[in-house]
């Protein structure tokens, strides 16, 4: 059976797309891949999607998408694509071991959390190191927690762990944070929250099956001076990087991995498969954007599937 849209990720973007393409006929086969929802399941109020005047639950927000999406068709199916066929039409999807095919792919699949790139980080994800404050801040409660980066994200973990651990200190390696200022005054108004200005962490002491993360160590980029400082936790809020891997054979990728797509459109280099949402945008990264251009992306596939006709 040859599907006529195949929508990979199900986050604001991939969810959006589906709901377009179901009112247009276009029955989507939907995949949610690994974290179905996208990042805004593991985030808690949001304030700045229109509409909802008091703010919503991330997880409830995407719960609302996709009841949406399926009550004009979209069918969704729990299963990560890890390979596909671009290079030939119809398109094909590898899910689980079966094969799909489309004639016209819109990806939505999103970024995912950056990591330092320290060996001991990997080792101790999950034993005191996390790059998700809404999903672990509850296990540090009373506890010494540092969270590194100078983003919007770095200050939402670290206000939301105040709710939690006895203090927070954000760890960042300038003198000045890149996060917008309403976030910026949330975290120096709160007394909970210290900073340590020109730092990097550099490494991490613990042993996953003894107590986990004891310790980090932390080097000042003015003076290079190292100091050792005790903690329980150390939360990553320091970006996203696309997810795109499977895709980077077929499609044109700008140095960084995200899909490029023309201006004004979610149109990628090859005919027939679109993008939409934060794998082809690190400029604006909103829910509403994302959003936005999966609508986009399901007027683009279904103007293709017109032309094909
Ligand atoms: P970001 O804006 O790219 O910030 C990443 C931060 O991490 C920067 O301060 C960066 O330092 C630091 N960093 C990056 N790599 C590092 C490394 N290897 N070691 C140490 N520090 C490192 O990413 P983000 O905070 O995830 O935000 C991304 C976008 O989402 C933004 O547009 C943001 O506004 C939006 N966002 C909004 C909200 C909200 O409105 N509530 C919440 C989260 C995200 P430098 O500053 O030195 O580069």
């Amino acid at each position: 059976m040859i599907n006529k849209v195949i929508i990979i990720g199900t986050g604001p973007a991939g969810l959006t797309a589906a709901l377009y393409a179901g009112r247009a006929n276009m029955e989507p086969v939907i995949f949610e891949g690994p974290q179905p929802g996208g990042q805004l399941t593991i985030t808690t109020d949001v304030e700045n999607y229109p509409g909802f005047p008091d703010g919503i639950m991330g997880p409830e927000l995407m719960d609302l998408f996709r009841k949406q999406a399926q009550r004009f068709g979209a069918k969704t199916i729990s299963l990560m694509v890890d390979k596909v066929d671009l290079s030939s039409k119809p398109f094909k999807v590898w899910a689980g071991d079966k094969e799909y095919a489309a004639e016209t792919i819109i990806i939505s699949t999103g970024a995912s959390a950056k990591l330092l790139g320290l060996e001991a980080e990997t080792r101790l994800m999950g034993y005191g190191v996390s790059a998700c404050a809404t999903c672990d801040a509850f296990f540090f409660k009373d506890k010494k927690v540092f969270v590194v980066g100078g983003g919007d994200s770095a200050m939402e973990e670290a206000i939301f762990l105040t709710k939690f651990a006895s203090s927070v200190t954000i760890v960042h390696r300038r003198d000045e944070f890149r996060a917008s200022k309403i976030m910026q005054e949330r975290a120096f108004s709160n007394d909970k929250i210290d900073i340590l200005w020109n730092s990097e962490v550099i490494d991490l002491i613990g042993d996953k099956s003894k107590n986990g993360l004891e310790s980090v160590i932390i080097k000042d980029v003015i003076t290079n001076k190292e100091k050792v400082y005790h903690v329980d936790g150390l939360f990553l809020g320091i970006g996203h990087s696309p997810n795109s891997e499977i895709f980077k054979d077929y499609l044109d990728l700008d140095e960084k991995g995200y899909i490029i797509t023309s201006p004004d459109t979610s149109k990628t280099s090859i005919e027939g498969v679109f993008a939409s949402g934060d794998i082809q945008d690190q400029r604006y990264m909103q829910a509403i954007t994302a959003a936005g251009s999966g609508c986009m992306a399901a007027i683009d596939a279904e103007h293709y599937l017109e032309s094909l006709k």
